[in-house]
């Protein structure tokens, strides 16, 4: 049977690269797994950089399941912050910090400041036990004032993207998906699996 394992025990991000890997799990007869079939496991997200992060956990899920794994790890770099929050997006206000507490910091930190240029970075690394492959995703935005739009999550609320004239919190997730970090990211991912998949016994 053919598989595929989602590094990530984060159901948002779950639910947008189910949305985006659909038709490819559908086409290849793909079983999807996610964290929530291995609760054994828990990586500490210790990296230097989101690929440092995004190797160890790509690695010790495939390590311990033996299904190919495939994970997200991702940051948001605020320019006048000098990359701030980055690889430490997850826990900017502190460990177990919800997503409100990190916006709120993050609108603390920025109040006043003019420049308000920002990217969020995903990079993806898919790992079968041999091979390493890598799709890197960036998308260009604006951190507002205040938080507009319900969907989405983590920092959703707050960034603008202006070539739609949205925040992603205002973006149904195919929307989302088709301009954001992660859906570059999977965009790119997808095209260089699916030969992985056609030979995979
Ligand atoms: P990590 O990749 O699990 O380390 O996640 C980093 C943090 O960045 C998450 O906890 C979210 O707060 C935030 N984040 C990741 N992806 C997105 C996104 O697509 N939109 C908004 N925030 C995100």
């Amino acid at each position: 049977m053919k598989k595929l394992l989602i590094a990530t025990g984060n159901n948002d991000k779950l639910l947008e690269i189910k949305n985006y890997f659909n038709d490819f799990l559908t086409k290849y007869k793909i079983s999807l797994f996610s964290q929530k079939d291995f609760p054994g496991i828990n990586v500490i997200e210790d990296g230097k950089t989101i690929e440092e992060n995004a190797l160890k956990k790509a690695k010790e899920f495939q390590l311990y399941s033996k299904i190919p794994s495939l994970a997200d790890d991702t940051g948001l770099f605020v320019e006048a912050l000098n990359g701030e929050p980055g690889v430490y997006s997850a826990r900017y206000s502190g460990e177990n910090a919800t997503y409100l507490d990190n916006i709120n910091k993050l609108l603390f930190n920025m109040k006043g400041e003019k420049n308000r240029k920002a990217k969020f970075i995903t990079v993806l690394i898919f790992y079968d036990g041999k091979n390493i492959i890598k799709s890197v995703g960036e998308c260009d935005g604006i951190i507002l004032e205040i938080m507009s739009g319900s969907l989405g999550f983590g920092y959703d609320p707050i960034f603008f993207v202006p070539e739609i004239k949205k925040t992603f919190s205002e973006m149904t997730l195919e929307e989302k998906n088709s301009i954001s970090h992660r859906g570059k990211a999977l965009f790119d991912m997808k095209k260089k699996i699916i030969k992985f998949y056609e030979n995979y016994q």
